[in-house]
């Protein structure tokens, strides 16, 4: 069955090149390439100073750069039709909008912390699902980031990519107005082939998790179902700040550090806050369950999550719900929906054997209730961010 294919790095290179040559007439001196994402578990989590656990996809996007001598910032994709252009000294929050806002605010942001250029054309292409709660939003700005960077003549090391970090954290917030915690940037920034990340937003720390999943015969099959979230229309700011509150009635700075939500009266700060603990204590079991490769034990948390995203969180959709169900009765160890919410992925864990099916049965679910057709992809822990 159909499955969407992350391409290789070499052809898709040489393919965001080309496109970049035939609109400047000239070949690009850098290409800049970050995956998307898929988190296994730990959702809203991050905004809470809580923990998640998400992989670099092999799905990525690559941006073609070179340095103009003049102030000019222009930037084209593959799959948007109208080129962005403006001035690198006038770029301000509020004065870019549409799509470009991604890749904009990354050197605007940038060019903040003395990592900068005077002018730059860029061209963007991609393998990442847009709008599917797959991060192709920090696949933009982490792709972005490595070329600004290299054609700034800096080396990409651990250090440098904290600061590329921090930038496009702060195009996503500022730039965009997408108020998201920063789990995105982070996997396509440190991810690894064959680990998933474990990070810590209240440490500030990061593990990698080996993953050895094919040794095992399993796969992570990631459901597309296509109902497009918008991370910018509210409803993910709406949790943020109910999160906010919750903390402030519980008297500790960020919410993971509450020892229980029995304290707040509002059922549905107690719902909000019950999520964001229990979801924190699945990850550590999640990590101890991959450790000791009892996968059982991952599909029941994967279960336990989707509940509490579904019923205390309230961001999942009938979409995702039906995706989830049928995954698990087509054969699936766990199921869950994964990213922003209301709207987007899920993530199923399945027998490499399971996989068409469960794609069977979740097109027949989709069909049955009317909706249009899902995508899928395998979810195998790729690279980081680099330039390639
Ligand atoms: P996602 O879950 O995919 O991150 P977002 O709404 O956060 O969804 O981000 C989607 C936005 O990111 C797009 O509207 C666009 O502005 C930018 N973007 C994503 N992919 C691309 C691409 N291939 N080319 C240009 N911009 C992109
Ligand atoms: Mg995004």
């Amino acid at each position: 069955m159909a499955l969407v294919d992350p391409g290789s790095t070499s052809d898709l290179r040489a393919r965001v090149a080309h496109a970049f040559e035939q609109r400047l007439g000239r070949p690009p001196t850098v290409v800049g390439r970050a995956p998307g994402r898929v988190n296994l578990i730990g959702e809203h989590t991050d905004y809470n100073g809580g923990l998640c656990l998400p992989l670099a996809l092999p799905h990525a996007t690559y941006a073609a750069a070179a340095s103009r001598d003049d102030e000019v910032l222009r930037i084209s994709a593959a799959a948007f039709d109208t080129p962005w252009e403006g001035r690198v000294a006038d770029l301000a929050a509020g004065k870019v909008d549409g799509w470009a806002t991604y890749a904009a605010g990354v050197v605007w942001a940038l060019a903040d912390e003395g990592v900068t250029v005077p002018g730059l054309d860029v061209h963007i292409d991609s393998t990442v699902p847009v709008g599917a709660g797959l991060s192709s939003s920090a696949a933009v700005e982490c792709a972005v980031a490595v070329a600004v960077a290299a054609l700034a003549g800096r080396d990409l090391t651990d250090d440098l990519r904290h600061v590329l970090l921090a930038a496009c954290i702060r195009a996503e917030s500022e730039m965009a107005g997408a108020p998201t915690g920063g789990m995105d940037q982070a996997v396509a920034l440190f991810g690894a082939p064959d680990s998933a990340l474990l990070l810590d937003f209240d440490a500030g720390s990061q593990a990698q998790v080996p993953l050895h999943l094919a040794g095992s015969g399993l796969a992570l099959l990631v459901v597309d179902t296509r109902v497009s979230h918008a991370l910018t229309d509210g409803s993910y700011g709406d949790r943020r700040a109910e999160c906010d509150r919750a903390a402030a009635l519980l008297g500790v700075p960020v919410l993971s550090r509450a020892t229980g939500w029995e304290g707040l009266a509002d059922p549905v700060l107690a719902r909000r806050a019950r999520h964001v603990l229990t979801e924190n204590r699945r990850v550590r079991d999640v990590v101890d369950a991959c450790t000791a490769g009892d996968w059982p034990a991952v599909g029941v948390l994967f279960a336990a999550s989707h509940l509490s995203m579904r019923d205390d969180f309230e961001i999942s959709c009938a979409e995702l719900d039906t995706a989830v169900s049928t995954a698990v009765e087509a054969g699936a160890l766990g199921a869950r929906m994964t990213g922003g919410g209301f709207g987007g992925s899920a993530v199923v864990l399945v027998p490499e054997e399971r996989v068409a099916a469960v794609q069977r049965a979740v097109d027949a679910a989709f069909v049955q209730a009317g909706w249009g057709a899902p995508a899928y992809l395998l979810a195998v822990p790729g690279p980081a961010a680099a330039v390639v």
